[in-house]
């Protein structure tokens, strides 16, 4: 096989590891995460080593076990691959690493792998390839090779499938098994399968893997036996090997849950390992990157003169889209997506205003499955906002599988401390956030009919709530909200935050206007619509009425304050950067104080500013953006975005481009220290949104695309693609002029580049300059 002999795509479409480094092992499992949205698994080195935690999540399979709420299940490990040589294992916590490379090629969604080992004056040779299929995502591969470098060796390789894994991962109140291994067959043939059932649901999880020897002739027989325990089952190859000569092997993983099949999982998992044998490895692997192929075709960005950040910025995109659930999958993305266990697989507002813009631009079809996601819980959403007293929909901050509420009564917080968490019934804006993502999709797609059928439901659901949430002050003769948290979580428990009123208030007009838009263009679907949930045409006046009387505070100057007497609070500043360019926290502040302060944790009056351009001024967002800068710690890995987009329109190209470094890095330079607990999803998305909507400059205003871009100094082009109701629009960049073309759809449309409206045909190339 010899992984690196083969052409690897070119240097920005690799991450690489070019040693072994004990301290971080953890974080590099992270980010060499392979996947296909159907099952995430960590670059865990296949034999394991002492640090070693190999973690592979299923989307959707969730358990609780007696732990506080439903959390990810770190199900068994399919992949656990040793090779003993004369008895001794190969091992880089035992022998002497001679030579080691990892590279995940993310154009091709593969992981390549190469180590050289030596013992005792010999040398060995291990190289390892695997994938999870995105073209058939119950399918993975794994080819290993292996040389004795230094002299005839006898040889074992043993396969296992390893039902012993558990979360362990920053578990809240210590390690738990999420689920019991049922069966650990050998089914003959050289297939093994394992089946392992859940605790609390009863889902059960099928692995069958199947191994070819091919390579070199082995100087004896090869000697085959399999062993089971309680938790796994191994397969074991004997054999003598020749000096040199490479030996291989073609290892077939077929996963399939209850939850998908609804029942037979074996079945399911040997048919799945029959396709792939009938395929074969090669053409697994092809069609795999072909699909791949399809993904990037609308997705990638290109950016010149900037090899690093391009790197970079693939990388956000790629952990992103082997996190998209693939469509029959009922699902979304989690906070760190397949990658680690950290908020228990949970998903939180991060998915809808943090990483399905990317979605909605680049893949559409992906996106209305995260809001399906939603819809299919809006009954449980409805009981989350009973259960609080409310009327309509509530979105529960924290969701698992069932669309119940499953935030965690208590957290351990940065500085070790356990805090009770009172976000589910606090941090609301949730509910308005999700809204915010259904008018996007909306927006770019022009979907009726999931406005229609899915999309509207969400939102008038979730407008009554609000109108059962606010409160009316006589004295002041307008609503509050009172006792939320923001996004800003340091302050909990506050009045009238900005951000979740102002949003609020955004929410109510915009389901105001959508539903005299669907009332007028679809009456008769519209009336069946009405009549489901009960609207009327007085429900409606009263929504418009509440949307012009919610209170926002706003100074003369356009200062807006981020909640009732933040300015009375303690001001404190940050004086002093770190070599990141990340603040330093300030001397004399202790965490435990925070909330005394007018320091904030992330971005809200700031995000606010950027979600709703069009509803603030420039200078608002200046006195805002100067005002809040100082003042933010950036201590969660969702603030940075809206900085770096505001601080771009505000013309500050310097400051938008470090932070863009920084949001694009943020894992693969640990900026968080803690990438080793999983990757930043919210964080990647923020930074292909500050290329996107911020460099790039491309949104939808007043019904018509718009691209406005002002790129670095350093980049003289950027090219990239935009679907845009169901033309696939290509966009050329560079500092003076814009190219436009349609590179898929029928109908002309009409874009705007620079502020000039133009009408862009099928197949034409329009060109403007700036
Ligand atoms: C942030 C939240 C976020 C959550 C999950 C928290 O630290 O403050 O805004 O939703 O992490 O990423
Ligand atoms: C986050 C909250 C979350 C809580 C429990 C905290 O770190 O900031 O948003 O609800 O953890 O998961």
């Amino acid at each position: 096989m010899s992984v690196f002999r083969r052409r690897l795509s070119d240097k920005d479409w690799l991450i690489s590891e070019d040693r072994i480094d004990k301290e971080k092992m953890r974080f590099q499992e992270a980010i060499l995460t392979v996947g296909n949205g159907y099952l995430g698994l960590r670059g865990v080195l296949e034999e394991g080593y002492e640090e070693a935690y190999a973690g592979t999540y299923i989307a959707g399979i969730y358990d609780k076990s007696g732990g506080q709420s439903f959390a990810i299940v770190n199900v068994p490990n399919p992949l656990l691959t040793e090779i003993f040589v004369d008895g001794k294992k190969l091992s880089v916590d035992e022998m002497e690493v001679i030579e080691h490379r990892r590279v995940l090629d993310m154009k091709r969604a593969v992981l390549l792998r190469r180590t050289v080992l030596a013992d005792a004056g010999r040398r060995y040779e291990y190289e390892s390839r695997r994938f999870f299929s995105l073209q058939d995502m119950h399918i993975g591969v794994v080819g290993i090779s292996f040389r004795s470098l230094d002299g005839d060796a006898s040889v074992v390789v043993k396969h296992t499938i390893d039902g012993t894994t558990r979360n362990g991962m920053h578990a809240v109140g210590g390690a738990r098994k999420h689920y019991a291994v049922t069966q650990a067959l050998d089914l003959g043939n050289g297939l093994s399968y394992l089946e392992a059932r859940t605790n609390d649901l009863g889902r059960l999880i099928g692995i069958a893997t199947s191994a070819t020897m091919k390579g070199a002739k082995p100087t004896s027989d090869v000697e085959v036996t399999s062993h089971t325990d309680e938790e796994s089952i191994t397969r074991e190859y004997s054999f003598g090997a020749k000096k040199g000569a490479r030996y291989e092997f073609d290892e077939y993983i077929s996963i399939n849950t209850s939850r998908e099949t609804g029942g037979d999982v074996q079945a399911a998992c040997l048919e799945g390992l029959e396709r792939a044998s009938k395929r074969g490895g090669s053409r697994l692997l092809r069609d795999h990157v072909r699909a791949w192929e399809k993904r990037w075709q609308s997705s990638d960005i290109s950016i010149e003169g900037d090899s690093s950040l391009q790197r970079a910025l693939r990388f956000a995109m790629y952990h992103l889209l082997i996190a998209a659930p693939p469509q029959d999958i009922d699902a979304s993305i989690a906070a760190k997506a397949l990658s680690g266990e950290w908020y228990q697989g949970h998903i939180f507002w991060d998915t809808e205003i943090f990483m399905l813009p990317f979605f909605v631009y680049t893949q559409p079809r992906l996106a209305k499955d995260f809001l399906m996601y939603r819809y299919r819980r809006l009954q449980q959403a409805r009981d989350c906002a009973a259960a609080q007293q409310y009327e309509g929909a509530l979105w529960p901050w924290e969701s698992a599988d069932s669309g119940k509420d499953e935030t965690p009564e208590t957290w351990v917080n940065f500085d070790g401390t356990v805090l009770p968490v009172y976000n589910s019934k606090r941090e609301h804006h949730i509910a308005s956030d999700v809204v915010y993502g259904i008018a996007l999709y909306h927006q770019f797609t022009g979907d009726e009919d999931f406005m229609l059928q899915y999309g509207s439901e969400m939102v008038f659901e979730t407008t009554r709530f609000w109108v059962s949430r606010v409160e009316y002050d006589d004295t002041s003769r307008s609503y509050e909200i009172r006792e939320v948290i923001g996004p800003n979580e340091f302050q909990e428990g506050v009045d009238n935050n900005s951000y979740t009123n102002a949003m609020t208030r955004w929410t109510l007009r915009y389901a105001c206007e959508l539903h005299d838009g669907l009332r007028e263009r679809h009456p008769r679907r519209f009336r069946i619509l009405a009549e489901k949930i009960g609207l009327t045409e007085e429900e409606v006046d009263t929504w418009r009425e509440i949307a012009e009387r919610i209170v926002l505070l706003v100074g003369r100057d356009g200062l807006i304050e981020e909640f009732e007497g933040y300015f009375e609070r303690k001001d404190v500043t940050i004086s002093e950067w770190g070599e990141n360019g990340m603040p330093v926290w300030p001397a004399g502040v202790e965490l435990a104080d925070v909330k005394e302060t007018q320091l904030i944790k992330q971005a809200d009056v700031v995000l606010l500013l950027y979600l709703l351009p069009d509803e603030f001024s420039l200078d608002t967002k200046r006195v805002n953006f100067d005002y809040y800068e100082p003042r933010t710690t950036h201590m969660s890995s969702l603030s940075i975005t809206s900085y770096a987009i505001l601080a771009h329109e505000l013309g500050d190209v310097k400051i938008a481009y470090r932070y863009l470094h920084h949001a694009a890095n943020s894992d693969l330079k640990n900026i968080h220290g803690n990438t080793d607990l999983g990757i930043h999803a919210a964080e990647l998305g923020g930074a292909w949104q500050i290329a996107i909507r911020g460099f790039a400059g491309v949104r939808v205003k007043d019904d018509v695309l718009s691209i406005d871009p002002a790129l670095p100094e350093s980049w003289p082009s950027m090219r990239f693609r935009t679907w845009f109701r169901g033309r696939l629009i290509e966009l050329s960049v560079s500092d003076g002029e814009t190219q436009a073309s349609m590179v898929k759809g029928r109908k002309p449309v009409d874009i705007e580049i620079y502020g000039k409206r133009q009408v862009l045909h099928s197949g034409q190339t329009v060109k403007i300059e700036r």
